[in-house]
């Protein structure tokens, strides 16, 4: 048997180094990042499973179990579930794949005191290693299901690892910790006390759906103890609203997520009839940092009569509400379901159309009852929620009427639209926006001058959606959206006309410039025209009604189109 040593990826290393000198004040939560690490593999095998009979894996008595040791000051948490192979003990738990690590880390640095390093680990979760927070050895063995060979992981938390092959190990994974010294001023935090473990687990990690067992230490002479459940094990979504605590759904939240702090907001839903299911919704409170990338994982697990049958699930809600987060348990379907099938199903599919619903409905209530949440909630992900207006027309006015949008009116409140309809002048018929990179940009831009200096307000768009969802909806509630970068506006149409006459002069007087100018621009632009909007500048850059503005067409360049 060989014993190899390698180094941690930077990343992990600093990590590490973080959870050694614990800047985290809760450290019990390390038992609940273990228990959800088990009970994970717990529901990963029993699918394997399901999906392959002929693996070759006890299922029969799926549990975690929870072992101290007051003498030896070691702490287990072991499971039979998935299990690692040896390759993948190195790639899961010898580095740090979570994106956004580096920017934690920059940030870290940055974070002068404890408190704000403690607000970035919370804003992260690291998982496995909070074992070190409590721990300064930290062993664990595993054998992949189906596989005959076991692999042993150990480190001290340091720079290096090492890794070897065992031949006895049973199915699943125990993570062994040797406790740190104890700290006689802190009996509550005494992890060898199984008083002190029990609390935990029903703090953290009762609505657990697998065992967690404990043995109680054997007294002098005794037979040995029958183990303990510590759990519940009562799925919390099928439990009535009044029977669970914040609190508990606020755990549930962070099992599934992986994220440490609280969610925004928790949302319940329960289907009578023909089709029967449970939803357990969480919005969370801050976007995580990779959600606009290709492989961003949604977080909507898909449950059958309590067995978990997916993660990351995209038939129960559309793309545009992939933050979200939650457990969806069906009564009716086949624990074999593929996504395929779920794609076509026309019963998931009226569940998604109600889910989303729902969602929205509950971004309303913010909006009418809590200013404060619906600000953090659009900050966080009004511009993906954006991305709806273009790809769902039934939910497009739903969207339309929570959505808000910077402007001229004010440096810091955003607008509804209905605000901005409230507020237009009068004889303004249309609703103005211009995009742009930023706030300053659009501001500085001489589109604008007319716009301000006749006080009328104009939206300022930032993201890239804006552009798309724009010309998608074209209007609201009979006001066209209009850009006031493009095509012909002419401020005075209503009120105070200018005189034709007086246009008809000015036209004479700058005719030999017009067509000057047109002459040496012609290879760039189609025409030259007098203007109304500039009231500063003199001359600006005007695109067609119909073309593509200067942001779209970067963006369909970078898209390689
Ligand atoms: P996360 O759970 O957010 O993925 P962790 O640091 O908690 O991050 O765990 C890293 C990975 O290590 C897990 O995704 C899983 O693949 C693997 N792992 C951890 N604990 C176990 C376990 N008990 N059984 C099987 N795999 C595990
Ligand atoms: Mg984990």
């Amino acid at each position: 048997m060989t014993t190899e040593t390698f180094e941690f990826q930077v990343e992990a290393r600093q990590l590490l180094q973080l959870m050694i000198h614990s800047v985290y004040s809760n450290k019990d939560v390390f038992l609940r990042e273990l228990v959800s690490n088990a009970s994970d593999a717990l529901d990963k095998l029993r699918l394997e499973k399901l999906r392959d009979d002929s693996l070759d894996a006890d299922v029969s008595d799926l549990h975690i179990e929870i072992d101290v040791d007051k003498e030896a000051r070691t702490l287990t948490v072991r499971d039979n579930g998935i299990g690692m192979s040896y390759d993948e003990v190195g790639q899961l738990i010898g580095t740090i794949a979570k994106s956004g690590t580096a920017t934690l880390l920059k940030e870290l640095k940055e974070a002068q005191d404890a408190a704000g390093a403690e607000g970035l680990i919370g804003q992260f979760g690291v998982g496995f290693y909070s074992a070190f927070m409590v721990a300064d050895e930290v062993t664990l063995v595993t054998r992949r299901a189906g596989e005959s060979q076991g692999t042993r992981w150990s480190s001290r938390g340091e720079a290096t690892y090492t890794l070897e092959t065992v031949d006895d190990a049973p199915q699943g994974t125990s993570v062994t910790l040797h406790l740190k010294p104890a700290d006689p001023e802190n009996q509550l935090h005494d992890y060898t006390s199984p008083w002190t473990i029990r609390e935990i687990v029903k703090r953290y990690s009762d609505f657990i759906t697998w065992p967690i067992r404990m043995v109680p230490e054997a007294a002098e002479g005794d037979s040995a103890p029958e183990p303990e459940t510590l759990n519940s094990m009562k799925a919390l979504w099928a439990r009535s609203r009044e029977e669970v605590s914040d609190d508990e759904y606020h755990e549930l939240y962070k099992h599934i997520s992986h994220d440490w702090r609280e969610p925004l907001e928790t949302i319940r839903l329960q289907a009578e009839g023909t089709f029967e299911y449970q939803a357990l919704l969480f919005v969370p409170s801050h976007a995580p940092h990779d959600l606009f990338t290709r492989d961003f994982r949604r977080g909507v697990q898909l449950y059958v009569k309590r067995v978990f049958i997916m993660d990351d699930c995209e038939a129960l809600l559309p793309p545009y509400l992939r933050f979200v987060k939650g457990v969806v348990d069906a009564q009716d379907l086949s624990l074999n379901v593929s996504r395929e099938i779920l794609q076509q199903d026309r019963h998931i599919r009226m569940m998604q159309r109600r889910l989303t619903k729902k969602v929205l409905s509950t971004v309303k209530e913010f909006m009418t009852k809590d200013a404060d949440r619906y600000t953090t909630f659009w900050r966080e992900f009004g511009t993906v929620l954006k991305e709806g207006l273009v790809t769902d027309s039934e939910n497009r006015d739903a969207i339309l009427a929570v959505a808000s949008f910077a402007t001229t009116r004010s440096d810091d409140e955003p607008t509804t639209l209905a605000r901005y309809v409230e507020r237009m002048k009068d004889g303004q018929e249309d609703i103005y926006y211009l995009t742009g990179e930023s706030r300053q940009s659009i501001e500085n831009s001489p589109h604008m001058e007319a716009f301000r200096a006749k006080g009328i307000e104009v939206l300022l768009l930032t993201d890239a959606v804006d552009e798309v969802w724009v010309d998608a909806v074209g209007e609201y509630e009979g006001r066209k959206l209009r850009s006031v970068a493009k095509g012909e506006i002419d401020l005075d149409a209503k009120g105070e006309e200018k005189a034709d006459e007086e246009r008809e002069k000015q036209a004479e007087e700058f005719a030999g410039l017009l067509g000057w100018m047109r002459e040496r621009l012609d290879e760039d632009i189609k025409e030259v025209r007098l203007s109304t909007r500039l009231t500063v500048s003199p001359a600006c850059v005007v695109s067609d009604a119909h073309d593509l503005t200067p942001a779209l067409e970067n963006m369909y360049r970078a898209m390689g189109q």
